[in-house]
């Protein structure tokens, strides 16, 4: 057994001071302050940290290693970025009240990230075999999807036997054990415009194609499968009296099964292809995508060993799935036994409410660091 020294002050301090940097997802300055902080850290530790420029729209990620391995034992990732735009840590700043910590992107994800560092920074692999390799992925934009980043994760999902994203536990404590997956789609009609007065049957209105799609999509919805449609966006039209020449939606799909992700895939086509107003063009774009994560069988087990881990620390979860997503379904669609939301237990995310909860801050430390000591002792075959 190992034992660890947490300095709960010393770790506000830096939360403080992470939260009070805006880090939008767009924000690139942002993101680098936060990325240079973290950079500072793991040098400290004799950890490589590597720079990755995948867009000039967003930040750089980071890609931090204890060894040189090109094989990972564990990925451990976080995202640096938040929802919210420059400025908000101005009006709102982080603040402690009622056993709570507040401020903008405090659960989601800044105290995730700290708590990484903070569980592996005192691992001591001396009597070790063979050290672990660990690697840590910090992501600067996952709240746009991973736009630029998911193949990058993807990789490293390949290269890695098991992996733990920091995403908040939910307000009642549980760990995520699986996420939905999201396909989202762009809709762009092109009619005919026309003077309604004068000579409407001239026109080709794409507000009344879309207007049938609207409806087409809804049906599509399958709770029993796990899929869900919602048209959450519209637009079209330039006049009342004009018969609309454009319209456009933005679909966010929902589902659970893989074999689903062909079949909407393949309605979409149909749309573009099958106008039910003749002279109508169509355009879909598939805009965003995550697999949905669904634990394999060595999940289960890594599940049943974390179970154990929280019996022994006297910690009580349960575990959520849910239809929000995070980079965890990149990681988990590649086969590897993945458990998110082990930062500590928040709520409120992405709004103005957004919180800690201070007294578990250290207890999921623990939680992580006891978990990945079992992985790396009895499934890795590492120790002496
Ligand atoms: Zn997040």
């Amino acid at each position: 057994m190992q034992h660890f020294q947490f300095d709960i002050n010393k770790y506000l301090n830096e939360l403080e001071m992470l939260v009070n940097i805006d880090s939008g997802s767009y924000d690139v300055d942002g993101v680098k302050k936060i990325a240079a902080y973290f950079e500072s850290l793991y040098k400290e530790l004799g950890w490589t940290v590597k720079y990755l420029d995948f867009d000039d729209r967003v930040g750089p990620c980071l890609e931090i290693r204890n060894t040189a391995n090109e094989k990972i034992d564990i990925l451990l990732t976080g995202h640096m970025d938040t929802v919210f735009p420059n400025g908000t840590s101005a009006l709102r700043p982080f603040s402690i009240k009622n056993n709570r910590a507040y401020g903008p992107g405090v659960a989601d994800m800044k105290s995730g990230l700290l708590s990484i560092y903070y569980a592996v920074k005192e691992l001591n692999f001396d009597n070790f075999i063979k050290i672990p390799s660990i690697c840590i992925a910090l992501n600067s934009h996952e709240e746009i999807s991973s736009a630029y980043s998911y193949e990058w994760i993807q990789q490293l999902a390949t290269k890695s036997s098991y992996a733990f994203v920091l995403e908040p536990a939910r307000k009642n404590g549980d760990l995520i054990r699986a996420r939905k997956g999201i396909l989202k789609y762009s809709l762009d009609l092109t009619g005919i415009s026309a003077h309604a007065g004068v000579e409407p049957e001239k026109g080709i209105s794409a507000i009344t194609e879309l207007g049938y799609w609207i409806m087409k999509l809804d049906q599509l919805t399958n709770y029993e499968m796990g899929t869900t449609l919602n048209v959450g966006l519209i637009s079209g039209g330039t006049a009342a009296n004009v018969v609309a020449e454009h319209a456009s939606a933005v679909i966010d799909v929902r589902y659970t099964r893989v074999s689903e992700m062909k079949k909407l895939d393949e309605m979409f086509n149909h749309i573009q292809q099958h106008a039910t107003a003749k002279g109508i063009i169509s355009k879909i774009n598939r805009v965003g995508f995550r697999p949905p994560m669904n634990p394999s069988e060595k999940g289960e087990d890594l599940i049943a060993l974390a179970n154990n881990i929280g019996k022994k620390l006297n910690i009580e979860f349960g575990w959520a799935s849910t239809g929000g997503g995070s980079d965890a379904n990149f990681i988990s669609a590649e086969g590897v036994p993945t458990i998110d939301a082990l930062g500590p237990i928040g709520g409120g995310t992405h709004g103005i409410d957004e919180y800690i909860e201070l007294n578990s801050i250290e207890p999921r430390i623990n939680l992580l660091r006891e978990i990945l000591l079992e992985v790396i002792c009895n499934k890795l075959n590492t120790h002496s």
